[in-house]
């Protein structure tokens, strides 16, 4: 770990001369050039050190550089680095039967893609074709990935350059209580106004035309509102009125971030699709899948799927699935998510909004927890306006820089910081992680009215 400002350098102008970053203008970013990480933190060749509360891009569930993990995969490698997907292969075979070992209901079969995005489009093409209907129903606050279907899916603002797909789509409004969009003042009511306008939606746009609908079970990217109790049984119970196939997108939520293996088990609910990435192997190599019910799976029992990928279940994404749910369960890494969230996070986060007059809200379960910040507690108006950029989104920027500086990362997502730490950090890193936002919402607080 000696500083070595010579390589970073390298790194960099390297990076900035020909690496192409997702989501952003070319010539405004300026990407941290990182040496190394392992467990909780990651360091640059400067020698400084951050503790990650962003797990990546919410995927290192169990940190970097697990030693059980790097040696799974070291052992593919010098076995059986590769193999077509139409073969019958250990790794992936193993990797398919813990999964569907931990899938709820009868989710038993998994289809395997290189990540989310493409577990959406293939969750969606199985919806069409087990239920011979076209539409697709979604959140408006929801991030569903970022190729062709999966981003017309999505709600946020990434989506509005693609719109020329949206074809098939429509859109509709989750529950939400602090930012209602239906003027509810209690969970009972959100949930309830929620459903009565999704069976609306559903009614006005002609039930035996829609395919699916589709939910994260926690949304996450877009700000992690737990829904209410009966929400999602509600929507369970919709979809099976009119025979639409619900694809619940576990690719965040799932594999403990939520103290459950999958977020849906918080509410006794199970999809006829699940859709899972990141965590299912903490992201050590790409690997993302669809887990299937029964029925939908006897669709494709005599006729063929029409869909498949080079890399569906690459052998060592596998193996490296296989050994991240085996340290899972041999360290309890889900209950220590849940433990994480009930003893540490939720209980100094909650003080932190007590403290701090940028803190609107809180919320959150397990190693899943967003803080709204807020101009006022009163108005509830957000620090910066939505999808603000540029001056508009200077408190922002200037709290995320005083954490930087501080020696934490933090994940940011428009007014939102969201709490996101692999789930098997310590109870003292947690506690290092939130007393650096602790120092860094005093800046957010300067912005408040
Ligand atoms: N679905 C959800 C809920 C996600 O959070 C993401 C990514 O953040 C995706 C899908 C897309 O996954 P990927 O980026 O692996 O394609």
């Amino acid at each position: 770990r000696t500083p070595d400002p010579q390589t970073g350098a390298a790194v960099k102008a390297a990076d900035r001369a020909h690496v192409f970053h997702s989501w952003s203008a070319q010539g405004l970013i300026d990407p941290l050039a990182v040496a190394g990480a392992e467990g909780s933190y990651f360091w640059d060749y400067e020698g400084n050190r951050f503790l990650d509360f962003t797990s990546g891009l919410v995927f290192t569930n169990i940190g970097y550089q697990h030693p059980k993990v790097v040696a799974a995969i070291q052992e593919q490698a010098a076995t059986m680095t590769t193999f077509a997907p139409a073969f019958a292969v250990e790794a992936r075979s193993e990797a398919a039967r813990l999964i569907a070992e931990r899938t709820p209901g009868d989710l038993d079969k998994i289809f395997f893609t290189n990540g989310g995005a493409e577990a959406v489009e293939n969750a969606i093409r199985m919806a069409r074709l087990h239920t011979g209907r076209h539409k697709v129903m979604s959140a408006y606050r929801s991030y569903h990935g970022g190729t062709n279907t999966a981003i017309n899916l999505t709600g946020d603002p990434r989506r509005w350059a693609s719109d020329s797909g949206s074809a098939g789509v429509t859109r509709f409004w989750a529950p939400f209580l602090y930012r209602s969009p239906f003027h509810a003042t209690t969970e009972a009511e959100e949930c309830a106004r929620a459903l009565k306008h999704l069976e609306e939606t559903i009614t006005f746009e002609g039930p035996a035309t829609i395919a699916a609908i589709i939910l994260e079970s926690v949304p996450g990217t877009a700000g992690i509102m737990t829904p209410p109790a009966g929400y999602l049984p509600g929507v369970r119970a919709l979809c099976d009125r009119y025979g639409i196939v619900l694809v619940l997108d576990e690719v965040m939520a799932g594999f403990g971030r939520t103290g459950k293996w999958f977020a849906c088990e918080h509410f006794d609910v199970v999809p006829d699709l699940l859709t899972f990435a990141k965590g299912v192997n903490s992201g050590y190599v790409p690997l993302g899948g669809v887990a299937i019910s029964r029925k939908i799976a006897e669709t494709f029992e005599h006729r063929p799927f029409p869909g498949g990928l080079t890399y569906s279940g690459h052998p060592l994404a596998c193996a490296a699935a296989v050994a991240t749910i085996n340290v899972m369960e041999e360290e309890g890494v889900v209950e220590q998510a849940a433990h994480l969230g009930a003893t540490v996070l939720e209980p100094g986060l909650r003080e932190l909004a007590e403290r701090h007059p940028s803190v609107g809200e809180v919320r959150g379960l397990g190693a899943f927890w967003a803080l709204e910040l807020v101009r006022s507690k009163e108005t509830r108006e957000p620090l910066v306006p939505y999808n603000a950029s540029g001056a508009d989104n200077a408190p922002m920027a200037a709290f995320g820089a005083a954490c930087k500086k501080r020696g934490l990362w933090p994940f940011i997502n428009m007014n939102r910081t969201h709490v996101v730490p692999p789930c098997n950090i310590t109870e003292a890193e947690a506690k290092e992680g939130l007393a650096v936002l602790d120092e860094a919402l005093t800046v957010a607080d300067e912005y408040t009215v």
